[in-house]
């Protein structure tokens, strides 16, 4: 998966000073200016605890009447399993049908494409708008 890049102008007195640093203290590894922006950026999301929690797939079981999710929670450092049923997806380590685990499952496209499988076959699966409604 490729990052996607969004620009930000700094003044160029920051750029300039950071430009400085990385020069006189090549220790601290930093290749570029964007190199020491990210770094610093991030630092201080973590500080203020805005960092977004990364949660990322581990395994996908497509079953008839029973799906699981297995996804990996990067700031629990632990697996989260997903449960889909013909009524409800439900996250078992938070047994949640709302977590940010729940909304990152549905948003996977493998989950979308099981839905509108289903959704054609004319079976029974979720009703998920309130988690539209919510968003
Ligand atoms: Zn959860």
């Amino acid at each position: 998966m490729h990052k996607k890049f969004r620009g930000v102008s700094l003044p160029e007195e920051i750029v300039n000073t950071i430009e400085d640093f990385i020069k006189n203290n090549p220790r601290h590894g930093y290749r570029s200016i964007a190199d020491f922006v990210i770094d610093a950026v991030r630092k201080r999301l973590e500080d203020l605890g805005a960092t977004p929690p990364v949660i990322s797939l581990m395994h996908l079981n497509i079953n008839p009447d029973r799906s699981t999710v297995l996804l990996w929670d990067n700031k629990e450092k632990r697996a989260v399993d997903i449960l889909l049923t013909e009524d409800e997806i439900r996250c078992l380590y938070c047994d949640s049908i709302r977590c940010e685990h729940v909304k990152f499952a549905v948003n996977l496209p493998q989950v979308q494409r099981e839905f509108n499988r289903r959704r054609k076959l004319g079976l029974k699966f979720p009703d998920l708008s309130y988690l539209e409604l919510e968003s």
